[in-house]
């Protein structure tokens, strides 16, 4: 045997990605294909398989041993029952995804959340790289969350931490998907941001982005940055929310690194500028003085990198590292 691998899943509404990776995390192969989650459970596992296969013939090609397999999924996955408790974005409710995977391949199945393997990504060969305790949010159509403290993943009691989307910013604000009002992914998420450039248009206010067909968060980060009012107002308004939100981590949890992820994440100097001196405004001085607010570095790839990373780190804990 000349080496070991490990293969990193990343299960998305839209996409599944998957990467072969080395212990070292460089990637040495990539795939991906539609995931039709219309088409029900079973049939997004054997497309998840379908990759598992290609890439453990891969492995085998290269006369290397595959370790394992991390998936990371868009819900809440129980690790020891290798099912996906609720997936919003699948539809899906307790799923027996690892059963399912079972079908395909003998190798062991780690499940995890996908802002968490995302962070893992990000702290193993991302933005994070120097970070003992992190925070991650991910900006997309709500708000994602994870937390590394003393440079581990932190869950809670039952799988769940990292909800800082649904941290209550103000009670009167709008509906949130999760049944209460005001939640911080209400204010600031590319779907929020989107809205407030609809009711501005409403409104009559003149705007570029009334010519927009789909209209996206990075179309208003864009027009932001060729001085388009309403755009400015937008992100003025979603940095404002987002600065108590990151004041509050940055109060309860003084991390030394906040990495913000997403597709806004690219948009540069315009979001976090505003985002870095509006979350020092609402945290207290020897917390803020210890923290910074960066991009995310790995894009794409984070989930990928970070699912396999899984793998890894449970081989670690059975070694009793
Ligand atoms: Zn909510």
């Amino acid at each position: 045997m000349t080496g070991e691998l490990a293969i990193g899943i990343d299960l998305g509404g839209t996409q599944i990605k998957g990467a072969l990776l080395d212990v070292k995390g460089n990637i040495i192969r990539k795939q991906q294909v539609a995931t039709l989650a219309n088409a029900g459970p079973e049939t997004v596992a054997a497309r998840i398989s379908r990759i598992i296969t290609e890439m453990e013939n891969e492995a085998a090609s290269l006369n290397k041993k595959v370790k394992g397999i991390g998936v990371g999924v868009p819900g809440q996955p129980d690790q020891a029952e290798g099912t996906v408790v609720f997936a919003a974005n699948l539809r899906w409710r307790h799923v027996p995804l690892v059963e399912y995977l079972r079908r395909a391949t003998a190798l062991p199945v780690f499940l995890e959340n996908d802002a968490n393997v995302a962070a893992l990504g990000e702290q193993w060969h991302g933005a994070g790289r120097d970070s003992f305790n992190m925070i991650m949010i991910t900006i997309g159509t709500g708000i994602g969350g994870a937390l590394i403290f003393n440079g581990r993943l932190y869950t809670g009691s039952s799988g769940s931490a990292g909800e800082i989307g649904h941290t209550v910013i103000d009670p009167d604000g709008p509906l949130c998907s999760c049944g209460r009002s005001g939640c911080l992914e209400t204010f600031c998420s590319g779907t929020a941001m989107v809205r407030m450039a609809g009711e501005a248009i409403d409104r009559g206010r003149k705007t570029g982005l009334a010519k927009v067909e789909n209209l996206e968060a990075r179309d208003i980060f864009t027009a932001a940055q060729a001085g388009d009012e309403v755009a400015l107002e937008i992100i003025d308004r979603a940095t404002w929310y987002l600065g108590i939100g990151l004041g509050n981590l940055i109060n309860i949890f003084n991390p030394d690194t906040i990495i913000v992820g997403g597709g806004v994440s690219k948009a540069g100097d315009i979001l976090f500028e505003p985002l870095r001196r509006k979350s020092m405004e609402w945290s207290l001085e020897a917390p803020a003085g210890a923290v910074r607010i960066i991009p995310a570095h790995l894009g794409n790839d984070a989930g990928c990198i970070g699912a396999a990373r899984l793998v890894l780190l449970q081989e670690n804990k059975k070694c009793g590292n």
